[in-house]
Formats: structure tokens, sequence, C-alpha cells
């Protein structure tokens, strides 16, 4: 028998407190270390007059350390002549580097020591093991090859013991190879975008008509928000448990996934990292109970640690003990800044339209995006993908009644419409289309 193991690591159930000493120990060293190491960041602590023996709490370290930007790195890119400003360890100590997904503005880069690397995986085995991801399962893997995310997440699926990993790229037009790979060899754990699985249902479906999708008995998602009903969808109709993941992959690789209560996402690396949430607009903390943006000091890492960085994503924090047993700080991504979309005196934004589809029998688990025009609008415009078992006829009957649900429950007009095909970044539907 092998012995039940409810945690991959006991770090996850620390008490607050203990949690809370590992991290103001881990940003004084990291303050110690960036004075010494760092170029980018050595000037920006002498210049705010940050001393690092003055720091007695994390409050100190949040009023005294300034907030860092992705803008901050670029222009200490353009500056310093270099793609990695922000590296504190010699060049050949650098074991992993990988660009972001880069959808706006110039590449930025984030590079591992072996250390670093060996702690991001035990990090990652913390969320997979917290997925459900066990020893017995063959796992289909979908990642973006060049991401440091590819070798991370494969080291820590063999990590925890799995042995057959089946890798592939993650490319909306190799759907079909997807779901040919499920039925063929029946992986039984899934990890992929929310818009992939949603695409590999409709492609089973249109293609065999049937409901279920090869072994799969799990799936992690990432890449946008799910709705609770989407996702009992998802368990009812493909007999697969889903379990969301949102997180910062180009510059942290670190990511925030639900537990089997699914009531908020679990961060991993409580112990390892410091989390904050601030008002967007002043810098200060987020008043409790009202959303944040997600600010990370990643200070395990030795190469290029990020120091305060604005994640420029808007997150709420779950009180409470989690019914798993893990004491890990619980979250929940709303959405990027970015994304704000605003429609008849309103903000509207993806999350919320997610939301609702997903108490729609008619809408739920449709791709879509939002339609944002130069000046705001006085309805909202939503396009939606449409399946490819929809007969032409029906599409504008369905799509009124989408319109007419979404309406009520946001509380502004909408007007919805079927397209045979929304913009891809990636492997993510485009959720904001900006039109003039
Ligand atoms: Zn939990």
């Amino acid at each position: 028998m092998t012995p039940v193991r409810p945690y991959w690591s006991p770090a996850e159930t620390l008490a607050a407190d203990e949690q809370a000493a590992r991290r103001l120990a881990g940003v004084r060293e990291l303050l110690d270390w960036l004075m010494q190491k760092s170029p980018f960041y050595g000037a920006r602590l002498r210049a705010a007059g940050v001393d690092p023996r003055a720091i007695g709490s994390l409050r100190d370290f949040a009023e005294a350390v300034p907030l860092t930007t992705k803008q901050d790195l670029r222009d200490a890119m353009a500056e310093f002549g270099s793609a990695l400003p922000h590296l504190c360890v010699p060049r050949e100590q650098v074991v992993l580097a990988g660009p972001s997904a880069g959808t706006s503005g110039r590449q930025t880069y984030q590079a591992f020591t072996a250390e670093d690397v060996a702690t991001n995986v035990e990090i990652s085995a913390r969320l997979f093991w917290c997925c459900g991801l066990r020893p017995g399962d063959v796992f289909h893997l979908l990642v973006t090859p060049f991401t440091p995310a590819a070798q991370i997440f494969r080291l820590a699926a063999a990590r925890i013991g799995v042995k057959w990993i089946i890798q592939d790229d993650h490319e909306p037009g190799h759907v079909p190879r997807y779901v040919d790979v499920a039925g063929s060899l029946e992986p039984t754990f899934l990890q992929a975008g929310v818009a992939t699985l949603r695409a590999m249902a409709a492609h089973a479906r249109a293609g065999t008509g049937t409901r279920r999708l090869g072994a799969y008995r799990s799936a992690i998602l990432m890449g946008a928000a799910l709705g609770a009903e989407a996702r009992r969808d998802f368990r009812e109709q493909l007999g697969i448990d889903v379990f969301t993941l949102s997180g910062q992959g180009s510059d942290f690789n670190l990511f925030s996934t639900q537990c089997e209560a699914h009531d908020g996402e679990h961060w991993h690396a409580d112990d390892l990292t410091l989390v904050e949430l601030i008002d967007p607009a002043t810098g200060r903390p987020a008043a409790e109970g009202t959303l944040g943006e997600l600010v990370i000091t990643d200070f395990y890492r030795r190469a290029s640690p990020h120091l305060r960085w604005r994640t420029e994503d808007m997150y709420s924090l779950h009180t409470g003990p989690c019914a798993c047993g893990r004491s890990t700080r619980r979250f929940t991504l709303h959405d990027r800044l970015a994304n704000r979309v605003p429609v008849a005196g309103r903000s509207v934004y993806p999350f919320q339209v997610e939301e609702c589809l997903s108490r729609s029998r008619d809408g739920r688990n449709l791709e879509f995006s939002l339609i944002r025009r130069s000046t705001e609008t006085p309805e909202l415009d939503l396009r939606l993908l449409k399946p490819p078992t929809l007969a032409d006829g029906q599409a504008d009957k369905l799509a009124h009644s989408i319109s007419t649900h979404l309406s009520h429950e946001l509380g502004l007009p909408v007007s919805a419409r079927f397209q045979d095909k929304l913009p891809y970044v990636g492997y993510k539907t485009v959720r904001v289309i900006d039109e003039n």
C-alpha cells in the first residue's frame, strides 16, 4: 500500500505566523543580495534610501521598497544595453532562461540558476499534487515549447513520480492532433488552455458525435477564467474534473491553482515568495475584502529575482481556512487591468462575461471576445465562437437568447453574435479586441 500523502510538502500547512516569518527572512535576504549583485535594483534601492537592516516587518518592507513595473525593466534594458539587466549572477551560472509571451511591447526575459530551477520544480510539484496528478497517470502536457514552463512542468511531473509524459506544443491549429492523441494513447490527465479543451471537445463532437474525449479523468486548465457551472459541465459531459490555474508564467513561472474544494486558487509558494495586493491607483495595500493588483517578490530566486513587481492582474483574497487543509493563501484572478471595456458608463471585464455565460445553458463553455472601441459604447459588443455543430439557421436565435440573458445579468445592453473564427494570441482567445 502506498501511504496516503495529502499534500506534497509540509510547507503547505505551516501556521500563518510561520509562513509570515519565512517571508520576512526571505525578503531581507533578497534585499542584501540585490544591493550587492543587481545594478538595476541596487540603484533603485539606494535612490529610495532603503536600508535592509531597518526592515523589521513586512509592513516596513512594503513602505520602504519601491514597486517595480515591466516598463522599469524595459527602460533598464535600453539603459544597460542588455536583455537581462536584472541578472544577479554570472552568465555561466544560468541554466535556464526564456522569453515572456511578449504580447505587448518589447520582449522581456527571465533566468534561473540550477538552485532556482530546483525550487521552482518543487513549487510546481506542490501544484500538480494539489490538482490530483499522481504517479500512475499518463500526463498530456500542452505547453508553449520555448518557455521555461515547458522544462519545469516536465521536471515537476517527473518529480512526483509520473513516468509517461506526452508533451506537445500548444497551438489552436493543432487541436485535431491533440484529440487524436487523446483517443489513441489515452492519457489520463491533461494540462491545456480553457480555449483548447473547449476546442478539443467541439472537435470530438463534430467528428464522431461522441461526448467523451479519450480517457482523461482530470485536467488543469489555464489562460482564462472559467465559470463554476462551466466546470461542472466538463465533469458531467466529458467526465473530466477540471482545476483552474492562473498566474505569472512569463516573468515568474509561478502559478496558483484550485484544490478539490474549488474555493479560490492556492498560492503554492507562500513560504518562498511574498505576494501583496495593492490599490493600483495609490500603490498602498488594498483594503481588506476588496480587489487588488497582485504584486510579487520571488525572494527564493537568485538569477533574476523580482522586487515588488506589479503584475497588472487584479485578484481577490479568500479568507478562512480551506477544506483541503492547506494553509497557503487562496486568490481568485479577476482580470488584467488592461482588459477593462467601457460600456454605458460602466466597466465590463471578460471574467464577468465568462461568469454570466457560464450561468446560461446556451452560453456555457462558448469561447468569446469583447469588442472595445476608442470611445465608450452604449452596448456591449460580444462575439461568440460558433460551434461546428450549430446550424446556421439556429445561430441568430441562440445569439439573441444569450444577449437577453447577459443584458439581464450585467444590467446593460448586450449585442451578441456568432463568428466562425476569433483571434488568438498563442493558445488563448483574445478576450478584448480593439476596433476603431
Ligand atoms: Zn484547498
